[in-house]
């Protein structure tokens, strides 16, 4: 798990900064405030530099959040849930619930994006044009934004998946197959394509001696080529768990103990000699509730004869059940809201099995392997 801070609040959606942002957002000043500002304006005092540098890189920043908080706000105003923005070292990822349900309304989401930050550029453009020969400093703010904002629109109109083009693309081919694991592939395939051109111009730019220049293309088309890869994958992860039910999954052979049983019984018994590392816990017959090796950990060694299993399990009520039908997408958010490895399948008040974690896995791996 990364680091992220939450930083405020808006619209009821958090927004967080990532831990590398720190450090792009120093890089990002420094090459403002060294670079950029006294190549383009000489006769500046040093430490206007800094500051005009520190402002534009706040601006920067803002730019991409606006970017994407209308993606979000727009995905919220179509009926989808939007918990958090995450902003990273390349622009920003708004955690929205689902994938978007239907082809109209991902090609809205995903166009929105590109077009506030043209109208973000034009704005600045406006302010640029209206502060030149007024107040310089404004004037040049503006104009990197102006710019900046321009970039960041085209940029992400590159039509390969996950970029937003790659979102507009995949919405456009899925309309016209009906099929959305194909229309994902189709969409990620471009944006390998596309990776591939960057990284080979990059690395003929550092032929040619354009080194920074070559490093930075060639990074680029790394970073979109691995995002299409890792983006296809999850689509296909989700498209392939929608179709199975947690009664398929489920292994009926769980072990169950009483939760009047010692910790030092249950290590002793279970653990060591059979190496289960978790258990239904029953009490007269009863679903009482879940224990796994972590709870067991707990209980220091020479507590472990007089405390209870009933004592350290995680009690029914705050067990993370699912039912027979519950598809293994809604498996698995049970499992990582909850941070649990497994979870009991109940129906009618009674246990019929236990998906954990690997059962999942093992699932997606047989079918992705076979293609199916
Ligand atoms: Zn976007």
């Amino acid at each position: 798990m990364r680091t992220s801070w939450r930083i405020f609040t808006i619209f009821g959606i958090e927004i967080r900064i990532d831990s590398s942002w720190i450090l792009i957002f120093g890089l990002v000043t420094w090459a403002l405030a060294r670079h950029y500002f006294p190549s383009q304006y000489p006769h500046w005092p040093q430490e206007q530099y800094w500051l005009v540098g520190l402002i534009a890189s706040l601006l920067l920043f803002s730019s991409v959040l606006a970017h994407e908080l209308t993606h979000s706000l727009v995905a919220r105003s179509r009926g989808e849930e939007v918990r958090s923005i995450t902003l990273f070292l390349f622009g920003g990822v708004a955690e929205i619930s689902e994938e978007p349900g239907t082809p109209a309304k991902e090609f809205i989401i995903a166009l929105v994006g590109p077009l506030s930050s043209l109208v973000i550029a034009a704005l600045f453009f406006g302010v640029w044009q209206g502060m030149q020969g007024i107040n310089e400093p404004i004037a040049a703010i503006a104009r990197y934004l102006s710019i900046i904002n321009g970039i960041l629109a085209l940029f992400n109109m590159i039509p390969g998946f996950p970029l937003d083009g790659g979102r507009v693309l995949r919405a456009i081919a899925w309309k016209w197959t009906g099929d959305i694991k194909r229309a994902t592939r189709i969409a990620s395939v471009a944006g390998q394509v596309i990776a591939f051109l960057l990284i080979f111009f990059g690395i003929s730019q550092i032929l040619r001696g354009f080194f920074f220049d070559g490093l930075w293309t060639a990074l680029i088309g790394w970073f979109i080529h691995s995002a299409a890869v890792r983006g296809y994958r999850h689509t296909l992860m989700k498209e392939t768990l929608k179709d199975v039910r947690a009664k398929d999954l489920m292994d009926t052979a769980f072990k169950t103990i009483d939760g009047s049983i010692s910790v030092q019984e249950l290590i002793e018994d279970h653990i060591l000699q059979k190496k289960e590392r978790s258990f239904l816990v029953t009490e007269a017959g009863e679903l009482a509730g879940i224990v796994c090796l972590e709870d067991v950990k707990t209980v220091p060694p020479d507590k472990r004869q007089d405390t209870k299993v009933r004592d350290i399990m995680t009690p029914k009520d705050q067990l993370a059940a699912v039912s027979p039908e519950a598809d293994g997408n809604q498996i698995l958010a049970k499992l990582a809201s909850g941070k649990i490895h497994q979870v009991p399948v109940i129906e009618g008040g009674k246990i019929k099995g236990l998906v954990c974690r690997a059962d999942i896995l093992d699932f997606i791996h047989l079918r992705t392997d076979l293609g199916v």
